[in-house]
């Protein structure tokens, strides 16, 4: 994954392939919910979006790529990082928006980040997910919690890790 590369994603230039990201991607009718990743999930929980550019094929993170369409570009280095603390989040918010979600920083910046939400600065309980088997479980469900539209209950069980058993 070429995710610590420079990543471009230009409108006109990468029109289809921005489209093709946006068909992968259910949003939340409210600012303070997230917008889904619905492609495909790697073994570590976060979403994998495959492109092909030049003839050569690659793939990047689904939000440091929402990044760069907001952006035109993210450099080298420069990673997304949840403050929704939803690995399989895209949304990329106003600045001036109360509840952030994909964020820029650098690999200093999400280690901190990680040390303030164990403190209990997190939405959720970041302790639970800590582990790379439990953080694709999760993506997994919200994944299939909106495969057919955004269904709020079904979204809340998922981020809970609150699915009711099937008997
Ligand atoms: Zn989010």
């Amino acid at each position: 994954m070429r995710s610590a590369g420079q990543l471009i994603v230009d409108r006109l230039l990468h029109a289809a392939e921005i489209a093709r990201f946006h068909s992968h991607v259910v949003c939340g009718p409210t600012p303070s919910d997230c917008n889904i990743w619905t492609g495909a999930i790697g073994a570590d929980g976060y979403g994998r979006f495959y492109l092909t550019r030049d003839g050569v094929g690659f793939c990047v993170r689904p939000h440091r790529y929402a990044l760069a369409i907001a952006a035109g570009s993210v450099a080298a280095g420069v990673l997304g990082l949840h403050e929704c603390d939803n690995p399989v989040c895209v949304k990329v918010a106003a600045a001036t928006d109360v509840q952030q979600h994909v964020v820029s920083g650098s690999q200093g910046d999400n280690m901190e980040r990680m040390a303030r939400m164990r403190r209990g600065g997190g939405r959720h309980a970041v302790r639970r997910f800590d582990s790379r088997g439990v953080r694709r479980e999760r993506s997994v469900a919200l994944r299939d919690a909106v495969r057919h539209g955004w269904d709020a209950a079904a979204v809340q069980a998922a981020l809970l890790g609150d699915q009711p058993t099937l008997w």
